[in-house]
């Protein structure tokens, strides 16, 4: 863990009201701890059973981020404390949440996975898919009431492509700002934008980015 790396980002991120997650995914509890010690508190994992291990083990103020691909039936296994789970990329998806939600009587935050990249390998929903997705979700809005959409959240193309990337990151905030002015209008909940990783999340806040999941700067590579 880099302290030093660590005290910037913070200093960075604070003074532009960025949250900065710590992508701790693959290593050891002891690294978690140390950073939660400098005063860390927003921790991103990736896979359900590594997320619900360290959850058991490190102090409970923590707020945990399932950042990963997330299939339906993992869901009950940690819907009791997700803090929130970026990448909500199917409408079953959503209800399995909610359901989850209403089991352990609380609402669950979500943020829809929008595909920005390129690459096929990325999951995530066009803005078709994110339209869809929504109408059926506020056809049956008074049955989800335990899962709460607070924003959006994409990945860049792995690229050194400084304008390509900006314009991923663009077009993820020009979509957010459309859907505040009119599905979410007046929800003041609706105001996370999930993007920037270690390599471009300058480029990310300059285009718009709430909200940082930062790993290898932090952690070295894994
Ligand atoms: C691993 C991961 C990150 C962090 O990536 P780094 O390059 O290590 O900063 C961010 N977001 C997601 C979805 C990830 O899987």
């Amino acid at each position: 863990m880099n302290k030093e790396a660590w005290e910037e980002l913070h200093e960075e991120l604070a003074s532009k009201g960025v949250t900065l997650v710590a992508v701790s995914k693959t290593k050891p509890a002891g690294e978690i701890q140390a950073l939660y010690d400098l005063g860390q508190r927003h921790f991103g994992e990736n896979y359900v059973q590594e997320l619900v291990e360290k959850q058991a083990e490190l102090p409970a103020d923590i707020r945990w981020h399932y950042i990963g691909h997330l299939q339906s039936n993992k869901v009950k296994d940690m819907a009791a404390f997700v803090h929130l789970i970026h990448a909500v990329d199917s409408f079953k998806l959503l209800t399995e949440i909610n359901k989850q939600g209403l089991k352990n009587s609380r609402v669950i935050d979500v943020l829809l996975q929008m595909h920005i990249a390129d690459e096929e390998t990325k999951f995530g929903l066009d803005e078709n898919e994110i339209t869809t997705l929504l109408k059926q979700y506020d056809d049956q809005k008074d049955a989800l009431k335990n899962v709460r959409i607070c924003g959006l959240m994409g990945m860049a193309t792995f690229t050194d492509d400084q304008t390509k990337v900006r314009a991923e990151f663009a077009r993820l905030h020009s979509c957010f700002k459309t859907l505040a002015a009119t599905s979410f209008s007046g929800k003041e909940y609706f105001s996370i934008r999930s993007m920037g990783m270690s390599a471009d999340y300058k480029i990310a806040i300059e285009e718009g980015s709430t909200m940082v999941r930062i790993g290898s700067m932090l952690f070295g590579s894994r």
